[in-house]
Parts: C-alpha cells; sequence; structure tokens
C-alpha cells in the first residue's frame, strides 16, 4: 500500500510513526516537504532564539536519517501541487531539479500546515519585517538579536507566539515594543483577570505594552524605520510579526473541501470529501469539545492526535469509533510567570457562541502558615462552566511557581464532560510541601459554586 504524507511537520512527523509502529513494513511511506528544511519545530523556536538550544539543526522533530526504513522516503524541496482524484496521483514539483513528477497513491494524508499572515499594510515587503515561523525566519530574526545596530524591536500581535518573541528580544538585549489591536496581551487565551497580572509584569520586565492599537503602516524606504498605529508611531529596527495564520490550501480549492477562510473541511473521521484522502493538524478545522462545534486550533498536540487516529483508523472504511474532538490546551513561560490553560476562555466562548459563566480563585499554594520565602507562591485558577449544567468548559491557571500540569487536569475534566461539582469533590492529594489541604482545583470548583473554600 502507497501512502503518501504532505508536509513534515507535527502531523506528517506523527503520520511516519504511527504507519511504522501499526503497520511496519507493509506499507510504502513517501513523504514530501516542500521546504528545504526538514521538520522545523516551531514550539522549540524561543529556546534556540534564547540560546537555550544553540544548533538550529537540533530544533527539530526529526532527521531524514531517524527513518532508515526502506519503506520510507522523505523528500525535501518537493511541493505537492495537485491531486488528481480519479487516477490518485499526486502532482510534485522539485524546486532543486525544477522537475514536475505525478505519483501514485492509495492513502493521502495531509497536514500541509499555516502560514503567518503578513499584514495587509502598506510597508509589509519592507527589509527587517519579519515573520515568526519555520526554520528560515528562526535563522534570521536570531541574526538581528545577535546584531548589536538593531536596538528596537516591535513585536505585532500579543498572543503566545508573540510573546515568545517579545521575550526573546528582550533577553537579547533590545528595547521591545508588543503591539495588539484587542485590548490586552494575550487576550485570546486569557482573561482579564490574568492578562492584568502577566502585562504588569511584561511592564516590569522593560517590555512597552500598547494594546488596542490598529497598524496602519510599516514606514521607511528600504528598512522599517518605524511602525505607524491608530494610537502613536514607534520607531524601531526591526518588526516580528505574529498576528495570525492561514492555512497552506489554496493549491487544494477545487479539490478539496475547504471552508470559507481556507480551512480543511473532514467528516468525523477526519476524511476529506475525496475518498482516501485525510487531513490534520493545523490546516484543518478540529471538532472541539468545550466549543460543541469545528474551529480551526493551531496547535501541535491536535495535528498528533488526528494524525494518530487517522492511521490507526486507516484501513476501515467507515471506522467504528468516530474521533472524539479535541479540548485545546497550551502553555507559557512569561519571564517570572508561568500560565496553562486548556480549552475555552471567555473570549473564545464568545466567537464560538457558547455561553459561559467564569469564576476566578486566588490563593496561596500551600496551607497559610508557610511563609512566602519558603516557596508559598500565590496562585491564581480560572474556570469556565456551561451556568445551566456546570459541565465544565475552560480553565486556566497562572502562578511563578510552575503549577502548569493543573491545566492537564481541567483537560481531562473538559475532555470526560465532568462538571463543577465533580471538581469540587475530586479526590486529590495532600502534602503541606506540596498542597492545601484541599488541593487548588478543589478549591477553585468550590468557591466557583458559590461556597466558601
Ligand atoms: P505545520 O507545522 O504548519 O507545517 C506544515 C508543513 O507542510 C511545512 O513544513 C510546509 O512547508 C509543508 N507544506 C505546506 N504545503 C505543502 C505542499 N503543498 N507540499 C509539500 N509540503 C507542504 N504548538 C504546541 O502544541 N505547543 C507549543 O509550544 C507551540 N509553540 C509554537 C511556537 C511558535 C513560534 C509557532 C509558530 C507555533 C507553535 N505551536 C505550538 C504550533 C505548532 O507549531 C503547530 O500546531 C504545528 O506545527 C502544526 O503542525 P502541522 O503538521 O499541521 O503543520
Amino acid at each position: 500500500t502507497k501512502v503518501i504524507i504532505v508536509g513534515a511537520s507535527h502531523g506528517g512527523h506523527q503520520s511516519i510513526l504511527e504507519l511504522l509502529s501499526r503497520y511496519g513494513d507493509n506499507v510504502e511511506i513517501t513523504l514530501f516537504e516542500a521546504g528545504d528544511f526538514i521538520s522545523f519545530m516551531s514550539c522549540g523556536m524561543e529556546l534556540y532564539l534564547e540560546n537555550e538550544v544553540t544548533d538550529v539543526q537540533d530544533v527539530r522533530n526529526f532527521r531524514p536519517e531517524n527513518f532508515p526504513q526502506e519503506n520510507v522516503s522523505i523528500l525535501n524541496n518537493h511541493e505537492v501541487k495537485a491531486i488528481n482524484t480519479t487516477t490518485k496521483k499526486v502532482t510534485v514539483f522539485n524546486s532543486v531539479s525544477n522537475e514536475t513528477k505525478e505519483y501514485d497513491y492509495d492513502k493521502l494524508i495531509l497536514s500541509s500546515g499555516v502560514k503567518p499572515n503578513a499584514l495587509p499594510v502598506p510597508g509589509n515587503e519592507l527589509e527587517n519585517v519579519y515573520l515568526m515561523r519555520g526554520y528560515d525566519w528562526a535563522t534570521k530574526i536570531k541574526a538581528k538579536l545577535e546584531d548589536p545596530t538593531v536596538k528596537h524591536v516591535t513585536v505585532v500581535g500579543a498572543g503566545y507566539i508573540g510573546i515568545e518573541a517579545a521575550e526573546a528580544s528582550r533577553k537579547a538585549g533590545k528595547e521591545v515594543t508588543i503591539l495588539d489591536v484587542i485590548d490586552r496581551p494575550l487576550g485570546t487565551y486569557l482573561d482579564p483577570e490574568l492578562t492584568d497580572i502577566l502585562e504588569k509584569h511584561l511592564k516590569e520586565k522593560g517590555i512597552d505594552v500598547i494594546t488596542s492599537a490598529k497598524i496602519q503602516a510599516f514606514e521607511g524606504k528600504e528598512k522599517v524605520v518605524a511602525v505607524k498605529t491608530s494610537k502613536e508611531t514607534i520607531e524601531t529596527d526591526l518588526v516580528i510579526q505574529a498576528a495570525g495564520v492561514k492555512p497552506n490550501t489554496e493549491w487544494l480549492k477545487g479539490t478539496i473541501d475547504l471552508d470559507d477562510r481556507g480551512w480543511i473541511n473532514t467528516n468525523e473521521y477526519l476524511q476529506t470529501n475525496v475518498e482516501d484522502v485525510y487531513a490534520v493538524g493545523d490546516a484543518t478545522l478540529v471538532y472541539s469539545i468545550p466549543a460543541r462545534k469545528k474551529v480551526p486550533i493551531a496547535l501541535a498536540t491536535i495535528a498528533r492526535r488526528q494524525a494518530r487516529y487517522v492511521v490507526k483508523h486507516l484501513f476501515e472504511k467507515v471506522p467504528a469509533q468516530p474521533f472524539g474532538g479535541l479540548v485545546g490546551s497550551s502553555a507559557l513561560n512569561v519571564f517570572d510567570y508561568h500560565f496553562a490553560t486548556s480549552g475555552l476562555n471567555s473570549f473564545t466562548a464568545d466567537k464560538a457562541s457558547v455561553e459561559v459563566h467564569s469564576s476566578y480563585y486566588e490563593d496561596t499554594l500551600r496551607p497559610k502558615y508557610v511563609p512566602n520565602e519558603h516557596g508559598n507562591h500565590s496562585v491564581s485558577v480560572q474556570l469556565f462552566f456551561d451556568p445551566y449544567t456546570h459541565q465544565i468548559l475552560g480553565g486556566a491557571v497562572l502562578s511563578t511557581y510552575d503549577i502548569t500540569a493543573q491545566a492537564n487536569v481541567l483537560a481531562l475534566a473538559i475532555q470526560q464532560k465532568l462538571s463543577l461539582e465533580d471538581l469540587a469533590e475530586a479526590d486529590f492529594f495532600f502534602q503541606p510541601g506540596f498542597d492545601r489541604q484541599w488541593s487548588l482545583l478543589n478549591l477553585a470548583a468550590q468557591q466557583a459554586l458559590g461556597e466558601e473554600p
């Protein structure tokens, strides 16, 4: 059986691993990657920019030589241009030899991902207006962070990718401004109770945070020298744009069912409208359990879970089990703070037209008598729940102590459709070296239920 995979990122990597572990050498696997570098891991970009990983060659999910098996071919500089659904062939352009060839498939797995948005404003083609994704941009940004003539960096977009860019730039000794069109940083990830803490912290660390600012133009002749916004003009030496993504699916138009913004529509088995063609990863709409609908969620975790499901059921025409959907969880360090979030928040709930109530709980991690200097950190938990059934639909945790694993407990609660009552009573451990007589999430749920924890 010939299996072709498009894209050598998380979805493509997980597909190879699953194919080999489930079907061994009974499948012939060919992976096409348009880029030169195989499997750059953008999730590791900040580590590279901050010199925690020094060799860019290591910032990847896999190297082609990790798959020496005879039935695996991994071809870089090979862009898949079209799918012929009747002859079951893909047309592939080799950008090194300039040749175009056709390859047969029995099964085709698409994981072509997304590309970062360049803002549609004047000056977006200027030198020094960069994007934050992939190998090429990573190495370019790194060079600028090491260039002493670059004094000031402006980051456009204060989502988690923008925050990573801003923090890495600040740690490289640059003056940094971060801009967002909405009214607070990380506003699509966290509610104001938590973003207030982080915004203050970003400012303490010397980052200029400008919100509710619409970018009007990047100014300069060849190089950018200023960013003009609806609020003010910021002089700068480098712009890093981290303002959303769009799917790499133009080449699928007319063949594969896409939504009006280009995201790939699949059925509950992650099959596209074309037989034997499956899609996973950032380019797809994924069923969100808490949103109760299909939405785009750009996370490596999602691509990997989808790929695992697709390969597991690859040879079942109608799989016995539909793909169960996902929750969407992510974590981030913001200088001295660590946060993690799972499922919905007020912003994403509103976007998905899901009614949620929220509750905010703040306390000390350990019993009150443990002094702060002995690690009794302040901790914050936010819960989002259905006001009628109390089903937990989202949550976030934040502290200067690393409590991010608690968000995985929330993820499980959301995925299993547990209620506040379940979480309030869940039998979690207590040991004063770690937590209070009741665990943090018990207390947060009890408070959400109107009890005095
Ligand atoms: P992508 O990573 O988008 O890759 C698609 C690949 O397909 C690309 O290599 C592209 O060149 C190739 N391609 C596209 N079209 C074609 C074609 N026609 N022919 C051949 N090849 C093609 N997620 C997390 O879960 N945790 C994190 O901490 C995290 N941090 C991140 C930090 C940054 C800075 C960024 C940018 C992203 C981060 N993500 C994180 C998101 C994560 O990187 C993505 O969710 C994940 O990479 C998606 O994988 P994918 O397989 O869908 O495709």
